[in-house]
This record gives structure tokens, C-alpha cells and sequence, in this order.
């Protein structure tokens, strides 16, 4: 139809799929062809990864289908490889062909960072998509058919010897929820294994606290707890390369294992850094408080791939900011295509949740001026919040179910493909 403008949104993530939700209220369906583009067909809820990992939900439960936001909408969804940006000639050159448009929206978020330490890539494991915790957890459960018939006690405990590098919130929640899989489940159905001799869990930072992002509180309550896990912490510890089954820090040490997992952060998506926008030292993309790129009106950035600016710093790459910033986003973008004023996005923090094990918990809510939680209180807070925030019918309902199995009959350790 005529004058009906296309706006391109790239990356179904946090900041994708949530602006497009946002958009479907916002704008009639004759005003804009919407074209959401993601390689993978789903939205992954990254903050429940790490339970597909430990056995604790299956893959399914923490994927969304990106057609079930854009099918009744009247979006159109493509599943593609995002190759390009062509800012000047206003196209995207994906696997299936160019996609012109006038308003894009760039949310393609993070990749994992290894810092440029050899062999991180080629020796330690990423948590970062779907199939990263699938080939994890299947490593895990196939370690230890192999140590359950070791008799070697050297070889089998260094079997059993995991290395999580990175003690931010995703290296904490695995580890811990590791420690309870064994605990809760393997140890029942493992008897030739002694689960406290032969089982070994390291963690690693290079910071003095671990989840450093987060206050100082919730270090405190977390560190107490993986100290009760037997989770050993390794503060200040700066890893110089990964070989094979060895993790070499700075000073020296070398840790052997069989199972080295990397959750040491992330980095800027490349075809983000490759953009000629203005960009932070970090690479993601300058916007201003209306998400434009570098001022411009056909170019809108959110997410982990968007430096946005507040009190001087750029707003962490979190779920939970770009989660915020959609509504706002598809607000601006609503207006955009109208050709109608916009309006500044004012971030609000809400707080942070880490989840540590079984009926554990840690919470601090900005809104009530920084008041902190542990325990049993804070894992409240923690599932209801995640069970909340999910999408889709069916995925809230696997949530529920499989919590509860996993809680009282154990985790899902049969090691199928
Ligand atoms: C294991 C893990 C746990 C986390 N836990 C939390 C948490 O508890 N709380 C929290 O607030 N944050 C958490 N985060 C951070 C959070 O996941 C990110 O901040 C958030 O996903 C950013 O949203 P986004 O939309 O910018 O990017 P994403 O959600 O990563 O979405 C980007 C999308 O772009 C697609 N894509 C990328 N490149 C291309 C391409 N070239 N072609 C086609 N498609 C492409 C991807 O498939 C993806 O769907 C976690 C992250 C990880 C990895």
C-alpha cells in the first residue's frame, strides 16, 4: 500500500521481540509493514539458561516462538543470517535476500568475549545460547558414566574437576545449581562416585567479590552460600590461557579438568562493531535518549548492541534494561513512522536477583532504596519474578512443571540428544 513504511527489526531478543510487541499496540497494521529478522526462529530466555544446563528444565521450556509475536500482529517473521547493513542505501543483506528498508532497529545483541586469552574458544565451553547448555549438560552427564566405572581415584577425580571461569551471576547460578544436581540427583543413582571426595567445583574471577556487577550484599550472601555448596572460589585469580583440560592463571597455577566452562562475559556483536556509526570503547552503538543512532531517524539501537548513557556510564547489558527500553523504543519508532514528536526514555533501575541453589536466593530492589533479601524470601521472589517474565502460555506451563518434578522427583539426567 502506498506510504506504508517498513521498518526492519533485527535480533527476536530482549530488545527485538519486546518492541515488537509494543508495536503491534502502537501502529495500525496499514501504516507499517513490520519485518522482525533472528537466525534462530525462538527467543531465548538467557536467564533460565543455566537450568537447562544443570538438567533443571528442558531446552524447550526457555524457548519462545518468535511467530507467535509477529503471526497476530500481522508481522512478518524471517528466519535468516543477518550478513550486512548498508546504512546509506537503507538495506539488510540477509542469507535469504536484501531487506530495504526505512526505519531499522538494531538488537542483535552480544556475543561471548574471550578476551583474547589463547584457547578459551577452542578448550572451554560457552554459556551463552540454547546449544552452548544442551552440549553442556549432555558433557556433564556423560563425564560421569565415564567416572562411575574409573577406578583410577586420580583420573576420576580430575574427571570430576569443573572449572567455571567468570564469577558474574552466570557463572554463580551455575555453579551453584551444579553443586545441586549432583547433590539432589546424581548422587542417588551414582553410588560408586563419593560425591565429596572425587567431585570438584572451582570458580574463578579476577575480581575480589564474586558477581562484582551486583552490590556488595549480594556478594556477601552469595559467597557464603557457595562456601555451604563446597563451590571453591578463586578471587583475583586472572586466567592466562586454556589448553586442553588445563586452565593457566597469571601466577603461575594450573588447574586440570576435565570440564572448563567459560562464562567471562560478552563482548559487542561483531556485524555491530563492523557498523559506521559512532560507537562507545566497547563498540556498541551510540543513541541518544531517543534510541537514534548518531541522531538519525531511520536507525534506532536498544539492547546489549545499543550504548545507551546514564549518569555518565553506558546501562549494563542486561535482559532486564532492554526489556525496559522496548516500550519506550517502540514508542519512538511509533512516532517516527508517524512523523510525530518523540519522547526521552528515563531509565528507572529495579534491582537485582541471583539465584543460588535450592530454596536459595539472593535480592536487592532499587525501589525500596537497595533493601536486600536472601534465602528462602529471595528464591520466592526469584521464581515467581521468572515465571512472570516468560512468555507463552506453554512455556510458563512447562516452567511451572518441571520445577516442581525437578524439585521433588530430580533433574533430568537422561542423556538424550
Ligand atoms: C547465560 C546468560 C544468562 C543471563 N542472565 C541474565 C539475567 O538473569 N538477567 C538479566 O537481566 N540479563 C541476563 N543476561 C543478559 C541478557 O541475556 C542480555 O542482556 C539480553 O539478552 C540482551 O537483549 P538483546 O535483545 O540486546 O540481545 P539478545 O537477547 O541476545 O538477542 C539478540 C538476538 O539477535 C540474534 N542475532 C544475533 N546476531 C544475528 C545475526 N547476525 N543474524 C540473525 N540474528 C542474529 C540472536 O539470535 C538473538 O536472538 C544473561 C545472559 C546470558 C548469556
Amino acid at each position: 500500500m502506498a506510504g506504508t513504511r517498513q521498518v526492519v527489526v533485527l535480533g527476536g531478543g530482549f530488545g527485538g521481540l519486546h518492541l515488537v510487541r509494543h508495536l503491534e499496540r502502537r501502529l495500525r497494521r496499514e501504516e507499517v509493514d513490520v519485518t522482525l529478522v533472528d537466525r534462530q526462529n525462538y527467543h531465548l530466555f538467557t536467564p533460565l539458561l543455566y537450568q537447562v544446563c544443570t538438567g533443571e528444565l528442558p531446552p524447550h521450556a526457555v524457548a519462545y516462538p518468535l511467530r507467535d509475536a509477529t503471526a497476530p500482529a500481522g508481522f512478518r517473521f524471517l528466519q535468516s543470517e543477518v550478513a550486512s547493513i548498508d546504512l546509506a542505501h537503507r538495506r539488510v543483506g540477509t542469507a535469504e535476500g536484501e531487506l530495504p528498508y526505512d526505519h531499522l532497529v538494531i538488537a542483535l545483541g552480544s556475543v561471548t568475549n574471550d578476551y583474547g586469552i589463547p584457547g578459551v574458544r577452542e578448550n572451554a565451553m560457552p554459556v551463552k545460547w540454547l546449544a552452548d547448555a544442551e552440549a553442556l549438560k549432555r558433557h556433564v552427564l556423560d563425564v560421569f558414566e565415564s567416572a562411575a566405572t574409573e577406578t583410577d581415584i586420580a583420573r576420576r577425580r580430575e574427571q570430576l574437576t569443573f572449572v567455571i571461569v567468570g564469577a558474574g551471576p552466570v557463572g554463580v547460578e551455575l555453579a551453584s545449581s551444579l553443586r545441586d544436581l549432583m547433590d539432589h540427583t546424581l548422587r542417588r543413582i551414582y553410588p560408586t562416585i563419593d560425591f565429596y571426595a572425587d567431585v570438584t567445583i572451582h570458580l574463578l574471577d579476577g575480581a575480589d567479590r564474586v558477581i562484582p556487577s551486583m552490590d556488595p550484599r549480594l556478594s556477601k550472601i552469595a559467597a557464603r552460600r557457595l562456601e555451604q555448596q563446597r563451590v571453591r572460589v578463586l578471587l583475583k585469580t586472572l586466567v592466562s590461557e586454556i589448553g586442553p583440560g588445563v586452565v593457566h592463571t597469571k601466577d603461575g597455577a594450573q588447574l586440570r579438568a576435565r570440564t572448563i566452562v567459560w562464562s567471562g562475559g560478552v563482548k559487542v556483536n561483531p556485524l555491530v562493531a563492523s557498523l559506521d556509526l559512532p560507537k562507545s570503547k566497547d563498540g556498541r552503538v551510540i543513541v541518544d535518549d531517543r534510541f537514534r543512532a548518531s541522531g538519525r531517524d531511520d536507525v534506532l539501537a536498544l539492547g546489549d548492541a545499543a550504548y545507551f548513557e546514564h549518569q555518565g556510564k553506558g546501562l549494563p547489558q542486561l535482559a532486564q534494561v532492554a526489556v525496559l527500553q522496548a516500550p519506550a523504543a517502540a514508542r519512538n519508532l511509533a512516532a517516527l513512522v508517524r512523523r510525530a514528536p518523540t519522547a526521552p526514555f528515563v531509565y528507572h533501575r529495579k534491582g537485582d536477583l541471583v539465584a543460588l541453589g535450592r530454596t536459595q536466593a539472593a535480592a536487592e530492589f532499587a525501589k525500596l532504596g537497595g533493601f536486600v533479601i536472601g534465602g528462602l524470601p529471595a528464591w520466592t521472589v526469584w521464581r515467581v519474578n521468572y515465571l512472570m517474565q516468560l512468555l507463552g502460555v506453554r512455556n510458563r506451563g512447562t516452567l511451572l512443571v518441571e520445577w516442581v518434578l525437578s524439585f521433588f522427583a530430580g533433574r533430568l539426567v537422561a542423556n538424550t540428544p
